[in-house]
């Protein structure tokens, strides 16, 4: 008798853990069942991936949907749709929503909502104020719960937490890795009477020079080894801040982002304007040069979109007026693609990049590696596709993207999660089945 199962993956290159082996997979309700499955196994569905790449399904553990916010310019349904057509099988949700996720009632209508309306997978962030830190123990083992956020600097949305004193209470309250906003509140507020209104838009990495970075991720080292309480430093965007991370590697992981790896300044300053404005900045050649050593060296664990959209008119106010962010989830696994064309990484280093680490970093169960047992997601890419990356692709409804025009070499093609085909050539398919993801508590 054959074996039989619900899908067989056939003939694709996979990315395992242990290496590149031409295979195929068979998968039963929703979890991989074999790897390595025989000629004469049967399935209800076939994909035939010859020539395709097999990745473990890639996840993107930053984004901002906007939701509760402002579904003109993103929201789960549509930036999870966004995330299946750009390769994604999980996106981790930032709290800084409006009204922002910070107690239990928000975060259960969220859990609520995002199981009808997402695409695909979801963990979602909890964010920490200085007025919810008694809670953030029980908040940050909820269902679906990826980590606690904390801005340390501002940014979008009114979450802060920026002194030393709230700080290490809120690393004192609850066990898991917190996720960090590292950039030195103080500083960036003595900073701001050097600019005026209207100045270049490259003054924005002026404003919030590396310093502002640097002190920041100091000042919250000593307080994580003081406390012994693990951390995870978002977008980390300055060569200083990851030659010290290798210093503190027994508490700290670290996320480097599509951006710091791709743009440059003045370059993106000089060319978008307010669309090459984020948090913390897209910097100089010597900090790009500095984030690709450290994705070479093994100091970034993972890499994130942070995607953050904005509506145009509010992109296109004068600096420093224009709100800081980048749309990017659809573009962030074609982009890292082009980069594996380039030479910059091999794809096995983009696989443990964009699943096996986040699946370490924040504890995910049952996702990261392509193994039995694990779920049957996949990310299928034609690394010889060459395409265009046009704003008119984006599903985001800002509609707009800082990589319009840019031309890659590499492409995803399908998007599975747990065994269903979500995205296949462009299209989205069935309704929207995503799942709170599953953590270590
Ligand atoms: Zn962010």
């Amino acid at each position: 008798m054959p074996a039989h199962y619900d899908l067989i993956i056939r003939g694709g290159a996979c990315v395992l853990p242990w290496g590149i082996e031409q295979t195929s997979i068979g998968v039963r309700q929703g979890l991989i069942a074999e790897l390595g499955v025989s000629f004469d196994a049967e399935a209800a569905e076939t994909i035939d991936a010859t020539g395709l790449y097999v990745l473990p399904g890639l996840i993107d553990p930053h984004v901002h949907l906007r939701d509760p916010g402002d579904p003109a310019v993103e929201s789960v349904p549509t930036g999870t749709r966004a995330a299946v057509l750009g390769g994604v099988v999980a996106v981790f949700d930032m709290p800084n929503t409006n009204p922002a996720i910070v107690d239990a009632e928000r975060l259960a209508e969220k859990q609520a909502y995002v199981e009808r309306q997402a695409w695909c997978d979801i963990g979602l962030y909890v964010g920490g104020t200085k007025q919810n830190i008694p809670e953030l123990a029980a908040l940050e083992t909820g269902r679906g719960v990826c980590a606690i956020k904390i801005f340390a600097g501002s940014s979008t949305g009114n979450l802060m937490v920026e002194d030393d004193e709230h700080l290490e209470r809120v690393m004192l309250s609850g066990h898991r890795r917190i996720a960090y906003h590292s950039e030195d509140e103080y500083r960036l507020q003595a900073r701001k009477p050097m600019f005026k209104s209207g100045d270049p838009y490259a003054c924005h990495m002026e404003w919030r020079d590396e310093e502002v970075a640097f002190l920041g991720t100091r000042r919250l080292m000593a307080l994580a080894r003081r406390t012994g309480r693990a951390a995870h430093i978002l977008h980390v965007s300055t060569a200083q801040e990851l030659d010290y991370l290798k210093d503190f590697r027994d508490i700290a992981t670290c996320e480097v982002l599509v951006n710091h790896l791709t743009q440059v300044a003045p370059d993106c300053y000089e060319r978008l304007g307010g669309y090459g404005v984020m948090n913390p900045p897209i910097r100089d050649e010597r900090h790009r040069a500095a984030a690709w050593a450290a994705v070479h060296n093994g100091t970034v664990d993972t890499i994130g979109s942070d995607h953050a959209p904005h509506a145009r008119a509010a992109k296109e106010r004068p600096w420093p007026d224009c709100h800081s962010g980048l749309t990017g989830v659809q573009t962030l696994v074609p982009v890292m693609l082009d980069h594996v064309n380039a030479g910059r990484l091999s794809l096995s280093r983009l696989a443990d990049l964009m699943s096996a680490g986040p699946a370490r970093v924040y504890g995910v169960l049952g996702k990261g590696r392509l193994a039995a047992g694990y779920d049957a997601d996949f990310t299928l890419v034609d690394m010889g596709r060459r395409r265009r990356i046009e704003a008119s692709w984006i599903a985001s409804p800002c509609g707009w993207t800082p990589f319009d025009g840019k031309q890659v070499t590499g492409w995803p093609v399908a998007t599975i999660i747990r065994g269903q085909a979500v995205m296949r050539e462009d299209e989205v398919l069935g309704a929207p089945r995503g799942r709170l993801v599953a953590f270590a508590r």
